[in-house]
């Protein structure tokens, strides 16, 4: 039986990038993945690269870039006439930069000496592995042996029974960024991130887009302030997002999906040409043998672990997707640098608290910290400052003028305790918003700073000066 010191079970940002820094840290490491690609390849990048961030992005960026040629390119006095659109090349040149993407990886394993192992592995207890190979040509099955098993099985779309996903007419994330038509009417239940992503993908190229969310508000991790405003401009370019509407059932024919709900107004039905569902993920930890090994699960089905990403069995780690935590790529890639970095004897560490997230809409949504809501409901006393994107010189000059920088502080101490950014490239904007609260910065260390000019991170130095009322350009 071959053996190694780690075995990271799963390929996706957790499990890449954790196998990548125990190689480099001196650790023999294997990495399963049983993943395969469309074309029935092993493939490593798990959910973010194959059918997640990247693919999304890559569908972002070509939808906003196709709306920017069609309804603002004229307004800067750019007229362009005949505009079309080639979705096959559209989707084309993201199953490239996927491939490009993922085949990077198996590059970076190479020159980091990390043994890839294309297949699903089995937990039987803490220190075997049984594999079931994958790929063209089936091998029988192995067992192999770690001194440690750090476990990134991620997560797969929640399903909704009255919704069945078909991959046709009825799709999740996946199947909605595989669409080779684009739909007349799309329907989208759930308006997170998802809905939202995709929804503003699919309306950018065409599709009229009706957003079905059961509660009464959307986005309610977000500052209520900035989710009010998203709200606005999400409506202006065309989402109908129609809220405490619960899907009872839904029906197929060969043309279109009846969806049956009910609303305020009662019962109602409602038919589309597809129906995207995407009401949130669930971790994975189908056929991984966590019965039989005793590994812990929540009620919710996440694998239990410490701060330290420990799970109940002794040298099994859990990280990403699968452990508690938001559901992120970077969260997942930090938890797996943390584990490698303490089985080195290494102080590796993750700070929950300052996780930023993006909704890459336009404009973007991005924030790190806690949210006004919070501070009140904790009883924090706190300082608020706000600078609008319409008083930035750099947004007029780009024409995105929309949202806003909010900066919260502590009342006494001014140490930061959250940002929230809608805007143009909140993205990258929120970068500087980490970095200060990871440092314990205090909105007055951000008012201090010289923020290059004509920018967009004015904004976020004009939101600190707001802070302390002394804003220059508002
Ligand atoms: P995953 O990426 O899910 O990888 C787990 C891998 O483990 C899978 O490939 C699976 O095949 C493999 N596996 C499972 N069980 C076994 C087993 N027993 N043996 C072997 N292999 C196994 N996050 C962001 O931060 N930014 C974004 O912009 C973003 N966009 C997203 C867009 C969409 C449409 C979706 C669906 C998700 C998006 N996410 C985004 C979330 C992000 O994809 C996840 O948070 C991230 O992939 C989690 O990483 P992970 O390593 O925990 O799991
Ligand atoms: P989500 O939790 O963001 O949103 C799900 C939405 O569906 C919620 O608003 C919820 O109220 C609603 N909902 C739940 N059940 C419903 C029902 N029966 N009928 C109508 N609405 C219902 O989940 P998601 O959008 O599926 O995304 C899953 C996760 O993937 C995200 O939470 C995030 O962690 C990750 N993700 C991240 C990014 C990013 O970082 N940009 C992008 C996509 C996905």
């Amino acid at each position: 039986m071959k053996s190694f010191d780690v075995v990271v079970i799963g390929g996706g940002p957790g499990g890449y990038v954790s196998a990548i820094r125990c190689a480099q840290l001196g650790f023999s490491t294997a990495c399963l993945e049983g993943r395969l690609s469309e074309e029935g390849q092993p493939v490593l990048g798990g959910t973010c690269l194959n059918t997640g961030c990247i693919p999304s992005k890559a569908l972002l960026d070509s939808s906003h870039h196709y709306a920017f040629i069609k309804h603002e390119a004229a307004r800067h006095g750019i007229n362009v006439g005949g505009v079309t659109m080639d979705i096959h090349k559209m989707m084309d040149r993201k199953n490239k930069v996927v491939q490009k993407l993922t085949q990077g990886i198996s590059g970076l394993f190479i020159k980091n000496k990390v043994e890839w192992l294309p297949g699903h592995g089995k937990l039987l207890g803490n220190n075997q592995i049984r594999v079931t190979p994958v790929g063209q040509e089936v091998a029988p099955e192995y067992m192999i042996s770690a001194k440690h098993i750090i476990i990134a099985t991620g997560s797969v779309p929640t399903k909704l029974p009255p919704a069945p996903v078909d991959q046709d007419k009825i799709v999740d994330s996946t199947g909605a960024l595989a669409f080779t038509d684009v739909p007349r009417r799309l329907g989208i239940i759930g308006a997170g991130v998802i809905g939202l992503e995709l929804g503003s993908v699919w309306s950018r190229m065409g599709s009229e887009v009706i957003i079905l969310e059961a509660m009464d508000d959307f986005l309610t991790s977000l500052d209520r302030q900035i989710a009010t405003e998203a709200e606005k401009v999400l409506r202006k370019q065309g989402l109908d997002i129609r809220f405490g509407s619960k899907v009872t059932g839904t029906g197929l024919s060969s043309r279109e999906v009846t969806i049956t709900l009910e609303d305020r107004e009662g019962k109602q039905q409602l038919a589309v040409d597809k129906l995207i569902v995407a009401v949130g993920r669930s971790p994975n930890t189908q056929g991984l043998g966590a019965e039989t090994a005793g590994l812990a699960l929540s009620e919710r089905g996440f694998i239990k672990v410490d701060e330290r990403c420990m799970t109940n069995l002794p040298n099994v780690y859990a990280i990403g997707d699968v452990a508690r935590g938001p559901m992120l790529a970077h969260k997942a890639a930090e938890e797996g640098v943390a584990v490698a970095e303490r089985l080195a004897g290494k102080a590796g560490h993750i700070n929950l608290d300052t996780v930023p997230w993006v909704i890459y809409t336009w404009p973007e949504i991005a924030w790190v910290g806690k949210t006004e809501l919070e501070l009140k409901a904790a009883g924090h006393p706190y300082k608020a400052g706000v600078f609008p994107f319409a008083a930035s010189g750099r947004a007029h000059a780009a024409g995105d003028v929309a949202g806003m920088v909010k900066m919260l502080s502590d009342s006494d101490t001014d140490r930061i305790l959250g940002i929230h950014i809608l805007g143009p490239n909140a993205s990258e904007l929120i970068a500087e918003a980490v970095l200060a609260l990871e440092f314990d910065g205090s909105s007055e260390d951000i008012a201090r700073t010289i923020h290059a000019h004509p920018t967009l991170s004015e904004a976020m130095h004009e939101a600190a000066l707001a802070v302390d009322n002394r804003t220059l350009h508002l």
